[in-house]
């Protein structure tokens, strides 16, 4: 499949079969949405939201990027996550990496400047590397990037902690617990890494005061 047209076919082709097994499948579907869940996951093809977990239209509310990533300044991910949050009041919101990320793995690797918005987007990884040197540095490079792909995923849902967003439906009666999960390329399968919930204690150094 390489041309535009043939995904324009495979459309109304699915359109047909999704009709003919319920006429009215459509009608209602474009009335409203009332997805449970928020889906923050990679940009990369071999990782499709809906496909994995096998959800339907109207299940899961979806923002993908480079590395699967919550940065504080990113408005494009804020507004996902304050609209699924705060409007459609979604109960987990799931960050979902998987191993073999090509942007951690770039980010373990000196960038090229003729890419230097993505680089940009990538310091956010060198970041988490720098804060788990540590446990990081001695390890061979296989072990190296799939652990980093772990806690990159880690990082990513105490950041989602840290935003007032999650931080006020913490105390409200909606409560979203969220989750870091991470997919493996070779085996199809999902293994959840951290669960954090309003019960979780938060650095106070990122808690805000009301
Ligand atoms: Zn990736």
């Amino acid at each position: 499949m390489q041309e535009p047209a043939k995904l324009l076919l495979e459309n109304k082709a699915w359109s047909e079969d999704m009709v003919a097994k319920d006429p009215g499948y459509f009608m209602s579907l474009a009335k409203e949405q009332n997805p449970q869940f928020l889906w923050i996951g990679c940009s990369d093809s071999r990782v499709p939201a809906e496909t994995i977990i096998n959800a339907q239209p109207g299940e899961i509310f979806v923002h993908r990027n480079i590395a699967n990533q919550v940065i504080s300044t990113d408005f494009n991910c804020l507004s996902v996550l304050q609209y699924a949050i705060s409007v459609l009041k979604v109960k987990h919101v799931i960050v979902c990496g998987h191993y073999g990320c090509g942007g951690v793995k770039a980010a373990l690797q000196p960038q090229k400047s003729d890419l230097f918005i993505a680089n940009q987007w990538l310091v956010h990884i060198k970041d988490v590397y720098r804060l788990n040197q540590d446990e990081l540095e001695f390890l061979a490079m296989e072990k190296k990037v799939d652990r980093l792909i772990e806690l990159n995923i880690i990082e990513q849902v105490y950041r989602l902690a840290h935003t007032p967003i999650v931080q006020y439906a913490w105390k409200t009666d909606q409560k979203p617990t969220l989750h870091g999960w991470v997919y493996g390329l070779e085996n199809g399968l999902i293994n959840e890494l951290i669960t954090l919930d309003h019960y979780t204690r938060i650095n106070p150094i990122y808690k805000y005061a009301d």
